[in-house]
């Protein structure tokens, strides 16, 4: 599962964060959606602590992240640990974030051959199954600009899946796409929820939040505005925000 506490964050005199209370239990998936702005890949990027939180508590497979208990306190945790707990939480970008200078298969194996835990034949070995999974096992050898964005996108999601993660965060990981992509990515992701992955997903796609996500978030000005299931949240949404937000994306 993961936890979001009372979190706030603060850029210069902008309150971006204003008191974020999140539950995703373990296997569900979660879509955010909410205008521009109001936070979202903030919250994303505090989860996996590349922001840092001013106040609140972030727990992912009940492990707090970027702090540890230490005599009834907490402590900051630091670099090494952090970049370990980083690695068993996976982050999809809405620009891929590939590696330019490296193969397909080789942006899949590197995070594990670097973090010793598997060898290098190993490592490569799983990355081809992975390729395989997210339907690019014939193109491991390419470079990252001979592939389509929908197909980097999945050789993203495969290397995101190679440090098998307790979750994976995904940051409109379509909006970049051009709009015959989209299908094929959004494919993918559906297939990691059917396989009982923890996903939140940050995404304007609303049709997939309809048929996919067990639940709805709606995030206005650094707050949680709304939650429920889709058919609540979507179809029947309780508050003014979330109407006026849903009448311009639908
Ligand atoms: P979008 O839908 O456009 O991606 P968002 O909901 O993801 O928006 P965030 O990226 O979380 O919004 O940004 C929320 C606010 O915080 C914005 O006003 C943004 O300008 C500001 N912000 C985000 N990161 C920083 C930063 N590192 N320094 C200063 N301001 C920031
Ligand atoms: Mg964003």
């Amino acid at each position: 599962a993961v936890t979001v506490r009372g979190a706030y964050k603060r850029f210069g005199a902008q309150q971006v964060l204003a008191g974020v209370d999140l539950t995703v239990p373990a296997g569900e998936v979660t879509v955010i959606l909410g205008p521009s702005g109001s936070g979202k890949s903030t919250l994303l990027r505090t989860i996996n602590h590349l922001e840092k939180l001013d106040a609140g508590h972030v727990e992912v497979g009940g492990e707090p992240v970027g702090v540890r208990r230490h005599r009834g306190r907490f402590k900051e945790l630091g670099e090494r640990a952090i970049l370990a707990q980083r690695g068993r939480i996976g982050f999809v970008f809405q620009n891929f974030n590939l590696f330019p200078h490296l193969t397909a298969l080789e942006n899949v194996a590197a995070a594990p051959a670097a973090t010793g835990r598997r060898s290098r034949a190993q490592a490569r070995e799983a990355a081809r199954e992975l390729l395989a999974r997210v339907g690019l096992g014939d193109r491991a050898e390419a470079y990252p600009r001979q592939l389509s964005g929908g197909q980097q996108q999945r050789v993203a999601i495969a290397r995101a899946l190679a440090l098998e993660p307790g979750v994976i965060l995904f940051d409109e990981p379509t909006s970049a796409l051009d709009p015959e992509l989209v299908g094929e990515v959004l494919s993918v992701i559906k297939d990691l929820a059917t396989g009982g992955t923890t996903l939140i997903v940050v995404t304007h796609e609303v049709g997939f939040a309809r048929e996919v996500a067990d639940s709805v978030v709606f995030l206005d000005g650094g707050r949680v505005l709304e939650q429920g299931p889709p058919a609540d949240v979507l179809s029947a949404p309780r508050h003014p925000r979330t109407r006026e937000f849903l009448s311009r994306v639908l």
